[in-house]
């Protein structure tokens, strides 16, 4: 066994610790203020600077070992949780009514803090500066974001690390993917802009109404006629409001829905093309049309450099045969905001067992299996001892 992944094995009960008391006290997304002041606590009694980002946390330890070209290395957590009601039974679950950790942060939490504390003892074996960053809010895909407007440390990070935990892959195994891995997405809201007129007498009106339906037939010929049959991306639109009594032609309309996508020329692709077929689709009715876009998450793109750099990293921690091809998910994550910032990579750490009925994140069953977390502490352990030196 290699001698990381036994330290880390030696503070399994610890980290434990730390993630049931995480998932007994859960925090929904704007939240989070227990949970940050529990994680400053800990950061203090173990002797590491941080410093409050709002309610988030960047802590620093910075290498004792003397380099000429010394690098910095950001790990990131996400700190909140799901207004779901625990129904696992579990001795340790939920003391907060209505609230879960669902979707594995008090994972996150535990093996980053952990690892923390134990890279903070080993400073003197690695060079530059290891920044721990805990981000509240991740569920409403904004609390990177803010954290990295609030603060300038993502400007001088040479690489960014985070980990998600999934039941897909079983524990003893971590995921890594080069490229495109968790969909980002975006918010539109699309108005036409007609002229209202008597049902009985159409030609003195602009129907919006119809303008917005052969938008709705239009826009589908985005994924059927213009994106690559090799390429996945979404486009729906989800509410369509129009007109007001069953005799009065509809003036305006108004609808919105979701694109996804997994690149940012995707992306891009997407939302000219929705903006022309809208301005378009509503000129051919004699209307206007116009989009607003926003809610916008980059999609988890992991950097090609940073994929061969883990993959060695940790084949020579847990063995080739633990390392998977991650499969793509069709979630988001925002983590993305780190990695639009500088060279970042997303792992998944696997915590499946089998256990079918406990495996779904965002359920109230969710059960990840906690031997994962000596895995996940021992695989930021030896991230940061090969990038930094
Ligand atoms: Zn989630
Ligand atoms: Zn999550």
């Amino acid at each position: 066994m290699h001698e990381l992944l036994r330290l880390a094995f030696e503070h399994q009960d610890e980290v434990v610790e730390y993630r049931r008391y995480f998932h007994r006290h859960p925090e929904v997304a704007f939240e989070e203020k227990e949970t940050s002041a529990y994680l400053r606590q800990q950061l203090t009694e173990a002797g590491i600077a941080w410093k409050p980002v709002g309610d988030a946390i960047l802590a620093e330890i910075n290498g004792e070992k003397p380099s000429s070209d010394p690098k910095t290395l950001v790990l990131r957590a996400d700190m909140d949780a799901l207004p779901i009601k625990e129904e696992t039974g579990l001795p340790y679950c939920s003391e907060v009514e209505g609230k879960m950790h669902a979707c594995g942060h008090d994972l996150h939490m535990a093996m980053l803090l952990t690892a923390g504390k134990l890279l903070n003892g080993l400073k003197t074996e690695f060079s530059g500066k290891l920044l721990l960053a805990f981000q509240p809010a991740e569920e409403m895909v904004c609390g990177a974001h803010d954290m990295i407007e609030a603060d300038p440390f993502m400007d001088s990070a040479d690489y960014v690390i985070g980990t998600h935990v999934m039941t897909d892959l079983p524990t003893g195994t971590i995921g890594l993917r080069k490229g495109g891995l968790f969909f980002g997405g975006e918010r539109f809201q699309i108005y036409i802009d007609g002229k209202e007129g008597h049902g009985a007498r159409p030609h003195t009106a602009t129907d919006a109404l119809l303008a917005g339906s052969a938008l709705v037939m239009n826009a589908q010929s985005l994924l059927a006629r213009e994106t690559d049959a090799f390429d996945s991306a979404v486009c729906t639109i989800c509410t369509f409001q129009a007109g007001s009594a069953c005799n009065v032609i509809a003036g305006s309309a108004y609808l919105n829905g979701t694109t996804r996508f997994l690149n940012e020329p995707r992306r891009n692709a997407l939302k000219t093309s929705l903006d022309r077929i809208t301005e378009m689709t509503a000129q051919a009715f004699g209307c206007t049309g116009r989009v607003d876009w926003d809610h916008y998450v980059p999609a988890v793109e992991n950097d090609a450099e940073m994929d061969e750099l883990v993959r060695k990293s940790l084949g020579g921690l847990l063995g080739s045969e633990a390392l998977r091809e991650a499969p793509q998910y069709t979630v988001s994550d925002d983590f993305s905001w780190f990695q639009m910032k500088t060279k970042g990579y997303y792992m998944v750490l696997g915590c499946g067992n089998g256990d079918e009925a406990h495996a779904s994140p965002h359920t109230p069953q969710f059960i990840p299996d906690e031997g994962c977390l000596p895995i996940g502490v021992a695989s930021y352990l030896k991230l940061a001892l090969d990038l930094l030196n």
